[in-house]
C-alpha cells in the first residue's frame, strides 16, 4: 500500500512483462550490433531498487571512429542521394513503430531512469513519437520552409543526450537531423542507454539504411571522443553547462556547427490576481514533475507579497498528498532520483540551504528503503544571492521568494547566469505580455508550465546555451544555406 498523510492507495503496478532487456548490449554501428573494440562494458541499474538491468558496451575512441566512418559512408553513398520524400517515409515508419511499441518504451524508460510510469507513458513517449511525425512531414518541404535559400544537409552529426528525458532528447536530435538529410552518431547518457538501444532495434525494423543512425554507448569519455572526432560537421549537445563549455572549447577552430542546450534555474512568477489553486498545481507540475530532473524546471518561485502566506499554505497542504515511491506504480507522482551521484548532489544542496539559513519544509511521507529517493522540499527565507537560488540543483527542491512590484520580480527573475524558461500566473493578458517581454528566457509559459509541442522551438539565453530545437527553427540547426 502507498500512503501519504492524505490517502492510502493500493498499488497499481505497470507490468514489465512486455519488456525484454538483453543481458548485454553491443554498439549499434553501420546497422549491426558490434562488440566494442574497447572490450569494456558497464552496468545499467534500476535506480528505483538498485537492481542490475544490463551490461552495456563502453565505446572508446576507435569505436567512435568506426561509427563516424559508417555515418560518413551512409551519408555519401545513400542518405544524401535520397529525395526528401523518401527520407520522410523512413521517418514516418520509425514514428509508427515507436507508437506501436509505446508501452514497452515507457516501461523501459521508467526502469532505467526512475521516472514515474505516468510521465514516461503520457509525456516522454508520445512527445518523442510526435517529434518523428512532425519532422517526417518537413523532410520533403525544406525548399518551401526556406524559400530562395537553397537549404542543404550538413553531413554527419555527433549528438550527445542527458538522462532526464532519454528517448525524447534522442527524438529532438535524430528526427530533425535525418529529415534534413544528415546521418548521425548519438551517445546517450550512461545511466539511461536502454531506450536509445531499443530505438536502434526500431531503426533496423524500419529498414533504415545501415549507418544512417549509429548509437555509441559509454561515459563522458565516449562523449568527449565523439566531440573531438575530426570528421563531423555538427555537434548537438544537451546536458550541463559545465560540460557544454568544455564542448564549446573543443569546437573552437573547427568547422563544426554547434548547438548547446544546457542548464537552467527558471523563475515561476505568481501575481496577486492569479487563479491561486491553478497556480499552486502549476508550481507542483513545474518542479516536482520528474523529480525536478527537468532542465526548464520552475525551480525558483516568486509570489507577490499579498498572497504569499496563502500560496505557501496551499503548497504545503498539496505536498502532503504527493506520492513518492515506486516509479512503476501509476499512483506515483515523484519517482526515483536518476542516480546515487545525483541524489548526493541534491542532498548536498539541501544541507547547503540549511547552512545558508533558509527555512525548510518537507512533507511527512515515507521513502522506500532501497533505491534513490528524495522528499519534495521547499525553502523559504532565501536570499537572492544564496547558492540554492543561483545554482541548478536538478532535484525536487523549490526556493520561494516574495516581491512587491513587477520591476522587482523581473530583476530578480533575470538575476541568475541562466535563461532557459519562465512561468507567469495572472488573470490579465496585458501583464502576461508585459512581463514575458522583459524576461530573459527562451520559453515563457503563461498560466501553465512544462507544455511542449514539436512545432514550437525550445532553447536558452545566457548560460542555458544557444540554438533552438523543435519547430521550423530546429531544422536550421541541421542545414547550411549556400545562398
Ligand atoms: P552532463 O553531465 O553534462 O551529461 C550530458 C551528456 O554528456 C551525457 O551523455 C554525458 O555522458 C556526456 N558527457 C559528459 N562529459 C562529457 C564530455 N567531457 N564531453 C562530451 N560529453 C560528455 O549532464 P547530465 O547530468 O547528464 O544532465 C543534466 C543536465 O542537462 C542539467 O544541467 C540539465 O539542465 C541539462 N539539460 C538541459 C536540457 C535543455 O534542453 N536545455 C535538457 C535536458 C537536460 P555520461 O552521462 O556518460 O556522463
Ligand atoms: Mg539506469
Amino acid at each position: 500500500m502507498m500512503s501519504n498523510t492524505t490517502w492510502n492507495l493500493d498499488p497499481s503496478l505497470e507490468s514489465t512483462a512486455l519488456v525484454q532487456i538483453k543481458p548485454q548490449y553491443e554498439l549499434f554501428i553501420d546497422g549491426k550490433w558490434q562488440a566494442p573494440l574497447s572490450k569494456t562494458y558497464f552496468d545499467s541499474i534500476n535506480p528505483a531498487d538498485e537492481t542490475h538491468l544490463a551490461k552495456i558496451a563502453w565505446a572508446n575512441q576507435a569505436d567512435v571512429d568506426l561509427a563516424v566512418r559508417a555515418a560518413r559512408t551512409a551519408y555519401t553513398n545513400v542518405w544524401s542521394q535520397l529525395s526528401g520524400a523518401e527520407r520522410g517515409k523512413y521517418l514516418f515508419r520509425i514514428a509508427r513503430l515507436m507508437q506501436e511499441k509505446a508501452r514497452e518504451l515507457a516501461v523501459l524508460e521508467t526502469l532505467d531512469g526512475g521516472k514515474p510510469i505516468r510521465e514516461a507513458r503520457d509525456v516522454d513517449v508520445p512527445l518523442a513519437c510526435n517529434h518523428f511525425f512532425y519532422y517526417a512531414g518537413w523532410a520533403d518541404k525544406l525548399l518551401e520552409a526556406f524559400p530562395g535559400q537553397n537549404p542543404a544537409a550538413l553531413g554527419v552529426a555527433g549528438q550527445i543526450t542527458p538522462w532526464n528525458f532519454p528517448l525524447l532528447m534522442l527524438a529532438w536530435k535524430i528526427a530533425p537531423a535525418l529529415a534534413c538529410g544528415n546521418t548521425v552518431v548519438l551517445k546517450p547518457a550512461e545511466t539511461t542507454s536502454l531506450t536509445a538501444l531499443k530505438f536502434a532495434e526500431i531503426c533496423q525494423e524500419a529498414g533504415l539504411p545501415p549507418g544512417v543512425v549509429n548509437i555509441v554507448t559509454g561515459y563522458g569519455d565516449t562523449g568527449a571522443a565523439l566531440v573531438a572526432h575530426p570528421d563531423l560537421d555538427k555537434i548537438a549537445f544537451t546536458g550541463s553547462t559545465a560540460v557544454g563549455k568544455q564542448i564549446q572549447k573543443a569546437c573552437i577552430g573547427t568547422t563544426k556547427k554547434l548547438t548547446l542546450e544546457l542548464g537552467g534555474k527558471s523563475a515561476n512568477i505568481i501575481l496577486e490576481d492569479a487563479p491561486i489553486d491553478q497556480a499552486v498545481e502549476g508550481v507542483i507540475n513545474a518542479i516536482f514533475f520528474n523529480q525536478g530532473h527537468v532542465c526548464c524546471a520552475g525551480s525558483r518561485l516568486f509570489v507577490q507579497e499579498s498572497i504569499a502566506t496563502q500560496v505557501l499554505d496551499k503548497l504545503k497542504f498539496r505536498l502532503q498528498s504527493i506520492y513518492v515511491g515506486n516509479p512503476l506504480d501509476k499512483n506515483t507522482d515523484i519517482g526515483a532520483i536518476n542516480s546515487k551521484k545525483q541524489l548526493e548532489t541534491i542532498e548536498r544542496y539541501i544541507q547547503l540551504g540549511l547552512e545558508e539559513g533558509a527555512e525548510i519544509y518537507q512533507p511527512t511521507c515515507e521513502l522506500p528503503s532501497a533505491g534513490y529517493y528524495c522528499k519534495p522540499t521547499l525553502f523559504t527565507d532565501v536570499a537572492q544571492s544564496a547558492r540554492i537560488v543561483q545554482e541548478e540543483i536538478f532535484g525536487p527542491v523549490l526556493t520561494i521568494q516574495t516581491f512587491r512590484t513587477i520591476e522587482e520580480v523581473v530583476q530578480k527573475a533575470n538575476n541568475t547566469p541562466y535563461g532557459l524558461a519562465a512561468g507567469i500566473w495572472t488573470d490579465k493578458g496585458a501583464r502576461i505580455f508585459g512581463v514575458s517581454q522583459q524576461l530573459q528566457a527562451g520559453v515563457v509559459w503563461a498560466n501553465t508550465y512544462n507544455k511542449f509541442d514539436p512545432a514550437s522551438p525550445f532553447g536558452g539565453y545566457k548560460e542555458s546555451g544557444f540554438g533552438r530545437e523543435g519547430g521550423l527553427h530546429g531544422l536550421r540547426a541541421y542545414l547550411k544555406f549556400p545562398n
